[in-house]
């Protein structure tokens, strides 16, 4: 028979036994919490990241504003940052009033790209906005500065990865995404030409680096698809890969491009007929809904004319596209995934994983067949 002292230990040491053990348990469930914040997918807004979950119905291809005056020339000085919002405030205000909370600003360095008033932009709506870090080399290469000629594909993503790292000039904001242009490329030598090549491949180098996605500006499907090649030639990850102005690129490159596992950016909406988006959209739906992505290219205010000139509002695609959507039949299901879950995918920041070695032979080789190798031509970046 057992002393009272000895039953008395027996419960204190059960007792114990079990509070260590939810002790255990309790820490084992905070650990597989923080876990899973972990793994949870963030985007950069200019306010701080946020759970990709919580970006909600998104637009992937906007401007607040622009400066066409070239790389060599712009400046902050050009603009007051007050005016711009006073100006840009209203537009995005109506967005907010339709639903919409995400907004990606695609407006890149060198041509009027400013964290300040977008930042002012977001605590006044509420809404989650985006910029970005990168060159553009489209328009000719206007608005790739200077050092970008003399340097190699790295030292160009050098710059980007430490805008990512340290905030954008002194605002402190980072980037959420990488922006960069190309020009139109001619069919019997499908190549870009050495400085946008050099802007691809440096996108791809600080997207692996980043995880940051990338958002390329087109001048058509064959530069779209050279583009897509370099960047998955440098093994890049395929979904981190957005072909913007994709609308204008014909069906089976569009196809092309999903398959390969990159973004189809259909961004001219409201600036092209509606029967043209309708039929365009639907055709991408039936098979690659999970590849593509709706947006205006709208906003614009232009430095340098009278009050911004005239701005083009971001209603369209709320207002009058997604109406006349379901009116032909598009599901709630699709809408949610075109508006809300595809830009929560593609703008989240991923790191490139080893895992996905094996998917870089296949879209490789399919690149192959469609845009053929030009002549071989000497490693230059
Ligand atoms: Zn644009």
């Amino acid at each position: 028979m057992k002393s009272v002292s000895s039953k008395v230990s027996t419960c204190l040491t059960r007792r114990r036994f079990l509070r260590d053990t939810t002790l255990l348990a309790v820490a084992a469930a905070v650990r597989a919490h923080a876990a899973q914040e972990l793994a949870q997918p963030l985007v950069q807004t200019v306010l701080g990241t946020i759970p990709a979950s919580k970006l909600g119905v998104t637009l992937p291809h906007e401007h607040v504003m622009c400066d066409f005056i070239g790389a060599e020339h712009t400046d902050r000085h050009r603009w007051e940052v007050a005016t711009v919002v006073k100006r840009m405030l209203p537009f995005l205000a109506q967005l907010k009033e339709r639903g919409v909370t995400g907004f990606i600003d695609c407006t890149p360095a060198f041509i009027g790209r400013d964290p300040r008033v977008l930042k002012r932009l977001a605590q006044e709506t509420g809404l989650h906005i985006v910029t970005n870090t990168g060159y553009y080399g489209g328009a000719n290469d206007k608005f790739v500065p200077r050092h970008a000629y003399d340097e190699t594909a790295d030292q160009v993503a050098d710059h980007w990865v430490r805008e990512w790292e340290n905030g954008i000039e002194d605002t402190g904001v980072k980037p959420g995404f990488i922006k960069i242009g190309i020009d139109e490329i001619e069919n019997d030598f499908p190549r870009l030409s050495p400085i946008d090549e050099k802007i691809v491949r440096a996108s791809a180098r600080a997207s692996k680096r980043t995880g940051l996605a990338v958002t390329c500006h087109t001048g058509g499907g064959l530069a779209g698809l050279a583009a897509a090649k370099v960047f998955i030639g440098e093994k890049a990850d395929p979904s981190r890969f957005v072909v913007a102005h994709s609308d204008g690129h014909g069906l089976p490159v569009n196809q092309t491009v999903a398959e390969l596992g990159a973004w189809v950016s259909f961004d001219a909406i409201s600036r092209k007929p509606l029967e043209l988006h309708l039929r365009l959209v639907r055709a991408m739906a039936e098979r690659h809904a999970n590849s593509l992505l709706l947006s205006h290219d709208n906003g614009w205010y232009e430095v340098g004319q009278e009050n911004g000139g005239p701005v083009r509002d971001f209603n369209y695609i709320s207002d009058v596209f997604l109406p006349a959507f379901r009116k032909v039949g598009a599901s709630e299901a699709t809408i949610r995934k075109l508006t809300v879950e595809n830009p929560a995918k593609a703008f989240a920041i991923r790191p490139t994983s080893a895992l996905l070695r094996d998917r870089w032979v296949q879209p490789i080789q399919q690149l192959q067949q469609i845009v053929p190798t030009p002549r071989s031509q000497p490693e230059r970046f």
